[in-house]
């Protein structure tokens, strides 16, 4: 018998059958489709059945990220996945085999990579929301109007004493101790340039608004 569903009904049986008709062991081949489909039905939206595919944790959606080849050279970055700003950690310093000075000592790399982390974090609020489509990667811009530079500087502020406060887990060991002071030295030098950049351009910005609001009333 052929029944005639609701367009709403129908969708669900799609969903309904797709689920049971792949492999309930492996998603190779169609985890993307699935994705998309159960995310861009009602039935995900709402979830009645717990269909709904979990969001990618933070290490998959930066695996998948770097598997994609986005920004390998970078320390970090935020990545939009799954509908989420998530902070990537690319590289520590350590793993770069060609540079002599990288930091070596595994508990300096684990403290300088928790910091990029911080680092990371701060950029949340200066980019603007992710899509929200299952699955989502991508690098987001800064949001327009804030500025590349007011970004950093408060990203590279979090960053320094991120540092500061987390050198003492080296415990004395010379080598660690090391590698958090070249990495603190870096991310003094680089907070200092955005820094100055950003309060010149706010400077200029209030001066500009200052004297228009003058102009404009006259006086
Ligand atoms: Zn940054």
């Amino acid at each position: 018998m052929k029944v005639l569903l609701p367009r709403s009904l129908d969708t669900y049986d799609q969903v309904q059958t797709q689920f049971r008709s792949r492999d309930p062991i492996g998603y190779e081949g169609s985890e993307w489709n699935l994705y998309e489909f159960l995310f861009s039905s009602p039935t995900c939206l709402l979830d009645p059945f717990g269909l709904c595919p979990e969001p990618r944790t933070e290490k998959e959606c930066c695996d998948a990220a770097k598997q994609n080849g986005d920004d390998d050279d970078d320390a970090g970055g935020v990545i939009c996945c799954d509908g989420r700003k998530v902070s990537c950690v690319w590289l520590s310093g350590g793993t770069d085999p060609d540079d002599p000075d990288a930091p070596s000592d595994p508990i300096g790399i684990g403290i300088i990579d928790s910091c990029i982390k911080e680092h990371e974090d701060v950029h949340h609020v200066h980019v603007p929301d992710c899509p929200s489509k299952i699955p989502h990667l991508k690098r987001p811009n800064t949001k327009p109007g804030i500025g590349d530079d007011r970004a950093e500087c408060d990203a590279y502020k979090k960053e320094e004493k991120c540092l500061l406060r987390n050198i003492r887990k080296c415990r004395g060991n010379p080598q660690c101790v090391r590698d958090v002071r070249d990495e603190i030295e870096l991310v003094r030098k680089r907070r200092a340039k955005h820094c100055k950049r950003a309060f010149e351009l706010e400077e200029n910005r209030r001066r500009f608004l200052g004297l228009s609001r003058h102009t404009f009333f006259g006086i």
